[in-house]
């Protein structure tokens, strides 16, 4: 960084524009990161990313982050991850549609008529809780990858039965 780029950053008048600021992205498979805007508040741009999300089962999307940057800091000092989460082909209905925060053990399909979800237990901490809220199934596993293959169990259920949550689901969600 040019030190008199930083001089003037940290002269410039004092204004009243927000001091932090809230940006949401998501990446697609060909690897080009769609911003979805720069907000005030971090409810506001969950709100948003949550909102893009359940379109997801429409595009190939591997990641979402939501950054907050802290205005006039140069560089990554200015930067701090939120969260970040990876998109994965539901266990359920198969979609590209499992968002999955590796940090918190959380997991939630967006696709439609779906929904399944995977939690760490507030109860019983490093258990992991499950669910798919269609049959109100609810399960608790001891850990990720047990909750992912009773997950994948319905979804074998679903398919040997002929019905796939998403068979009949070809619209685009309305908001
Ligand atoms: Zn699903």
């Amino acid at each position: 960084m040019d030190e008199g780029l930083k001089g003037l950053i940290l002269t410039a008048p004092f204004m009243t524009a927000p001091s932090r600021v809230f940006v949401p992205s998501v990446t697609e498979e060909d690897g080009g990161t769609i911003g979805l805007g720069v907000f005030s508040t971090e409810e506001i741009a969950w709100k948003v990313l949550r909102r893009f999300l359940r379109k997801s089962h429409l595009m190939l999307l591997t990641r979402s982050d939501l950054v907050v940057w802290d205005v006039d800091l140069v560089g990554e000092e200015g930067m701090t991850v939120l969260s970040s989460m990876h998109c994965r082909d539901c266990p359920v209905c198969k979609r590209r549609t499992f968002w999955m925060d590796l940090d918190s053990f959380s997991a939630m399909c967006t696709g439609q008529a779906c929904e399944a979800w995977i939690e760490e237990s507030t109860i019983d901490p490093g258990k992991i809780d499950l669910g798919w809220p269609p049959t109100r199934f609810l399960k608790q596993a001891d850990n990720l990858e047990d909750a992912l293959t009773d997950l994948n169990e319905i979804g074998t259920q679903l398919e040997a039965a002929g019905s796939t949550p998403n068979s009949s689901f070809t619209s685009i969600p309305e908001e």
